[in-house]
């Protein structure tokens, strides 16, 4: 059996999609060629980005009046090109401030604009729609809905009234349904729960598109790469094939209903065992615990240590937390099974038993 692989990304994928991978590596569709050595502009690629596409619309419910784009550069370039693509120098934006990457965004976004945080919190929680202080004027508000190393999730989508909406799904991205229209701009890397690194999702409101400041890179302008389907310039087209597959997995195992309630079950398991041990805690409050990040300690650099040495020799892996924070970090993305969760859960159980 594999190990369980905790890794906070890039993490694991379905191990049925990277058996298919295997299988079609030498030849793909009976081409003769791997997907890797085939042009990007050939008709049976061109079919496998349209098929992503639709795969994209049609879990997360996309409206025509969205465009699909599949970019390079990460979520990070996106803190740029966000700014970059939808607003003119000196425009004021909102940010919310949650932790790490709300940070992140903010201080690339300072670059290009007049950043105001109309929200912030110390990192252990999110904060309340009623403590989100919006300007009406601004040119969009921008959040993180999961924040990967703090490992806290916005329960709720902000309300922003008439202000564009922005968000970093980076870490959260097809984990469960996910009302679309309330956004401007949706973007996340894949190597989380899409697919491998190298590939970033964007979803934008086609009526935001044509802003671009002028000096904006033409591979970077959303509008250039929605007119050429994202196939202005040569993609990663492996890393599209995979994520192609992935949509695939998520549509025959239920969609994103059933990866709901599984990772609901899954982060359920692991917070009620935090809850019930005396040797691991969870300081996360309880209404902005992640679903997808578990951040945990035994509250010693060295305890923790062990934990994770000893983790990884029964085929825990990588449960390292950040190390902005230290401790213990379980990434639960839609690729882990259950029975992970409960061996994690077990391993907790039989450490803390030993050590009491
Ligand atoms: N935002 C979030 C929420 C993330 O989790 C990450 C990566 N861990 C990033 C942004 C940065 O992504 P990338 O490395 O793809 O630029």
């Amino acid at each position: 059996m594999r190990p369980y692989n905790f890794s906070a990304g890039p993490a694991m994928l379905p191990v049925e999609v990277l058996e298919q991978v295997r299988e079609e590596l030498i030849d793909w569709n009976r081409s003769g060629a791997s997907v890797m050595e085939v042009s990007h502009r050939g008709a049976e690629f061109m079919r496998l980005a349209a098929q992503a596409e639709q795969d994209v619309r049609e879990l997360l419910g996309v409206g025509a009046d969205y465009e699909v784009l599949f970019m390079q550069g990460g979520a990070s370039a996106q803190f740029a090109l966000v700014p970059l693509n939808l607003t003119a120098p000196g425009s004021r934006v909102d940010y919310i401030d949650s932790g790490y990457w709300s940070k992140k965004a903010i201080a690339e976004a300072r670059r290009y604009l007049d950043v105001r945080i109309a929200a912030a919190t110390d990192g252990t929680r999110v904060p309340a729609q009623d403590e989100i202080d919006l300007d009406r004027r601004a040119s969009y508000v921008h959040y993180t809905p999961n924040e990967t190393i703090g490992g806290v999730e916005f329960p709720y989508v902000p309300a922003t009234g008439s202000v564009p909406l922005v968000a970093d799904f980076s870490s959260s991205i097809l984990s469960r349904p996910l009302d679309v229209s309330r956004f401007a701009l949706i973007y996340a890397g894949a190597q989380k729960n899409l697919g491998p690194a190298g590939l970033t999702l964007v979803i934008v409101k086609k009526a935001l598109l044509g802003r671009a400041r002028p000096e904006t890179p033409s591979v970077f302008d959303y509008r250039r790469i929605a007119e050429e389907r994202s196939l202005l310039n040569t993609p990663p087209t492996f890393a599209w094939y995979v994520a192609a597959r992935v949509l695939q997995w998520l549509k025959k195992h239920g969609g994103l209903e059933a990866m709901a309630q599984r990772n609901e079950a899954k982060a359920g398991a692991l917070y009620a065992a935090l809850d019930a041990s005396a040797l691991f805690k969870s300081h996360v409050a309880p209404a902005s615990r992640s679903c997808m990040n578990v951040v945990f300690s035994t509250g010693s650099a060295e305890i923790d240590a062990a934990f994770i040495e000893a983790a990884a020799a029964q085929g825990l892996m990588h449960l390292k937390g950040h190390r902005a924070v230290g401790g213990m970090r379980a990434s639960l993305y839609n690729a882990m099974p259950l029975e992970g969760v409960h061996a994690l859960v077990e391993f907790m159980r039989e450490f803390e038993r030993v050590r009491a």
